[in-house]
Parts: structure tokens; C-alpha cells; sequence
């Protein structure tokens, strides 16, 4: 057992102060990461501040997490000393359902073990994550990092990339299609650097005036201010897909009234009830779809990896120092980020 540095919060309201946790001892087919970069994704937030319930206080978030290894587990054959690799939301599975074995891990029907605020399935521990300087994960939970990233910007894929890559390739998004994304901070610029790489006409739609220039600038096709009910209107019955990424619960209506028949509003970034209620008759009149997709598997994290250094995406990182990180959420929760925060953790290590 190593004890060592970490950022966490010990109650909803307590905000992020230094900690230390300890990481265990290396099992059989185990990696220990030395973390460089972890980026900050707003289920950080939504888990630091028990939006969703049942938060495990002391929280070390941390789900995007970038590094080097520097120790293998005696049954350990993927990666060796020195590797640069990524760990993303999941840190375990029972690895023998349909889902796991279809490398879906993150659907596993015994429930995955998220990479913090989880319980470990061998030792009952809850699981910290990439706020830290250090972890300790089984390698089948590790991806590779190619050389051709900048190791800080490609951290965020592993959560911000996979989440909305992956929806778009299930649902076979395309080459005219036309596809509107809601919201844009990290997922939602994400969305919109893949939906184009994909092929499809690519809408933002965003509350804010100041995104519209940075929405072509990541290449969107069209921009659509949410709250002009006269854009909104105009946009009727034309789209194929909307990939949603607003963190808290909206009026679903308005948007769906914007998908063409057969069209389809992919769920990311809401957890909890829909609110105000969703209005069959849009749905049922033009044989509209409502889904959602959570993350990704493992062999499709290792995919968008690879998908963004041969289409030469990267996402637009700020970088941070940890003691910042509580000013770094109050800016999040104002839609102030451009477009995703990450940690460089040597400010954790020096500190
Ligand atoms: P960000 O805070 O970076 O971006 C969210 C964007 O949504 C904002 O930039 C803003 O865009 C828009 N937004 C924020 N508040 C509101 C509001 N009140 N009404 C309308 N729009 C709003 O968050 P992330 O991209 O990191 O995460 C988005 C959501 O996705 C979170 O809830 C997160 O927990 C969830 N998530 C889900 C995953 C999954 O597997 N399904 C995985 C990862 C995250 P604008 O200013 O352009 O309007
Ligand atoms: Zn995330």
C-alpha cells in the first residue's frame, strides 16, 4: 500500500482541498500509472456535489487521466515501463457478460467498477481517481496513447471523446446526415470535431452569442441560439440526429420538434428526470426516437484514440494547476470553459 497525494472532497459543499489516499499493491495483471495530465469533466461537478446521489465522500474525481507507466503486475502483458497510456471512466468489470465480452464493458450487466466513487469488486474499497499523482488499474481498463497526440489534450477523450464518439458511430452517423449538438463545452465540441470527421453537416446549438464564431472554428456548418424561439422554429423537421449534452434537465420538446421523421435525440449529458415532461405526440407523430448512450467499451476508447490521431482532432484544453480546481468549477458551472480543463499534475507533485 502507497500512500500519496490527492485532490478530494470530504462532503457536497466542502469544495476540493488537498488529501491523501493510498493505492494498493499491484494484483497479478495490474499497471501503476504515474498521472501527468487528468482533465476535468462536469461529472467531476455532478459527483463532487452529489447531484446524482449516492456520492462516497472522501471524492477523488478523475476520469481522463493521462501517464506513464511505471510498474507492471507479474501477469501484466500489454504495456511495459515507460508506456504512455490513457484510463478513462472504467476501472473494472466481471469482464464474462454478453456486454463485456462484447466490449461493452461500460454496459456490463453485473455493473461496472467506475474509475472513482465505486466500490472495488475484489477488495470492497471505494475507487479514486486521476486527481492524484498515482493509480493502480488492471491493464484491460488501459489504452494506449498514440505518439502522434499531445499527451495533455488527448486526456479528455477518454471521457469527452469516447462519450460522444461513440453514440455517432452506433447510430451510423454519416455523410448526409444532418446533425445538430447541444450545448458546446467539452463533450459538445467533441461532438462536433467528430460529427464532421464522420461526414455530416454539423449544427451547434448554444444559449451563447460569444460561441457562435468558435462553433464554426471547431466546424460547424450553421449555428442555432437556443433561446431565439424564431431560430428555433426554423430549424423544424430538418434534422437527422441531436446529440444532447446539457448537464441539467431542459425543455426536450423544442429540440425534438427539430428532428425530421425517424429522427433521433441522443441523450448524454442528463442523468436524472426529464423536465418539463417529454410530449408523446412529437414523438409519435413523426416516429421520433429518444436514446442514450453512456461512455464507451475499451476496444471503442482505444478506437477514438486512434480515429483522432489519424484525423489529426485534438480537443481545446486550458491547462490548470490543482489548487485551482475550485475556481476552475465555479467557471464550469457558468459555461465558462474553452473548452475542457486539464490538470497538469506536476502542480499536485511540487506541491
Ligand atoms: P460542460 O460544462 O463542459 O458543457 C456543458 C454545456 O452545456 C455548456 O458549455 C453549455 O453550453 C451547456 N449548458 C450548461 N448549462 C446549461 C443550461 N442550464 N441550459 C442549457 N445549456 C446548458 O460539461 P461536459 O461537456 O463536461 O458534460 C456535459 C454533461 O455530460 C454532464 O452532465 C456530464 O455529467 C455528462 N456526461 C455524460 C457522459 C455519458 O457517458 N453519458 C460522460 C461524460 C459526461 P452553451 O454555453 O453552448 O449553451
Ligand atoms: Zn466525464
Amino acid at each position: 500500500m502507497a500512500n500519496i497525494k490527492a485532490y478530494a472532497a470530504t462532503a457536497p459543499d466542502s469544495g476540493m482541498a488537498p488529501f491523501a489516499i493510498d493505492r494498493r499493491e499491484l494484483r497479478a495483471d495490474d499497471i501503476s500509472i504515474d498521472i501527468d495530465y487528468c482533465g476535468v469533466c462536469h461529472s467531476d461537478l455532478h459527483t463532487v456535489e452529489n447531484d446524482w446521489g449516492g456520492s462516497k465522500y472522501p471524492v477523488v474525481p478523475g476520469h481522463e487521466i493521462v501517464g506513464r507507466v511505471t510498474a507492471v503486475g507479474p501477469a501484466a502483458t500489454r504495456y511495459k515501463e515507460g508506456d504512455l497510456v490513457g484510463v478513462g471512466c472504467m476501472v473494472d468489470s466481471c469482464r464474462i457478460c454478453q456486454a463485456c465480452e462484447s466490449g461493452l464493458e461500460q454496459y456490463c450487466l453485473g455493473g461496472a467498477t467506475m474509475t472513482y466513487g465505486s466500490l472495488d469488486r475484489h477488495d470492497g474499497t471505494v475507487t479514486h481517481g486521476g486527481y492524484s499523482e498515482r493509480i493502480v488499474v488492471s491493464e484491460r481498463f488501459v489504452v494506449r496513447i498514440p505518439e502522434q497526440l499531445d499527451p495533455a489534450s488527448a486526456a479528455p477523450l477518454l471521457c469527452a471523446g469516447i462519450t460522444t464518439y461513440s453514440p455517432l458511430r452506433h447510430f451510423n452517423v454519416g455523410k448526409g446526415h444532418k446533425v445538430g449538438v447541444l450545448g458546446m463545452g467539452g463533450l459538445g465540441h467533441m461532438g462536433v470535431k467528430f460529427a464532421k470527421a464522420l461526414g455530416a453537416e454539423v449544427t451547434i446549438f448554444t444559449r451563447s452569442e460569444a460561441k457562435v464564431s468558435e462553433a464554426r472554428k471547431h466546424g460547424a456548418d450553421h449555428v442555432i441560439i437556443s433561446t431565439d424561439k424564431a431560430q428555433m422554429k426554423a430549424a423544424s423537421d430538418s434534422f437527422d440526429f441531436l446529440l444532447d449534452t446539457i448537464p441539467v434537465a431542459h425543455d426536450l420538446n423544442p429540440y425534438l420538434k427539430c428532428l425530421r421523421y425517424d429522427g433521433t435525440h441522443i441523450l448524454v449529458g442528463l442523468l436524472t428526470p426529464v423536465e418539463p415532461a417529454l410530449q408523446a405526440g412529437l414523438l409519435v407523430t413523426r416516429r421520433r426516437v429518444v436514446a442514450g448512450s453512456l461512455i464507451g467499451g475499451m476496444p471503442e476508447t482505444q478506437e477514438v484514440l486512434d480515429f483522432c490521431a489519424e484525423h489529426e482532432i485534438a480537443c481545446d484544453i486550458e491547462m490548470l494547476d490543482i489548487h485551482n480546481i475550485n475556481e476552475a468549477y465555479a467557471r464550469m458551472k457558468k459555461g465558462d470553459v474553452k473548452y475542457r480543463f486539464v490538470i497538469d499534475m506536476k502542480s499536485l507533485k511540487n506541491s
